[in-house]
């Protein structure tokens, strides 16, 4: 764990291979699950997020915006 303060409803992050970060946060919605690297977005259960971040994180290669 770092120290880094995080936003209210984030409970997670992961980095894919390309090196860009995967974000987990509680919404009213869902979980949601947002890519750095190609933008793209889900809104699952809490379960079926993690699964999912841990998942793209492994097979997304795009490359995080500078
Ligand atoms: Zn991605």
């Amino acid at each position: 764990m770092d120290s880094t303060a995080r936003p209210a409803g984030d409970i997670a992050r992961h980095t894919t291979a390309a090196g860009a970060t995967i974000a987990l946060a509680t919404t009213d919605r869902g979980t949601s699950v947002i890519c750095g690297g190609c933008e793209s977005e889900w809104v699952l259960p809490e379960q079926a997020a993690r699964d999912r971040a841990q998942a793209h994180a492994k097979t997304c290669r795009t490359l995080p915006k500078p």
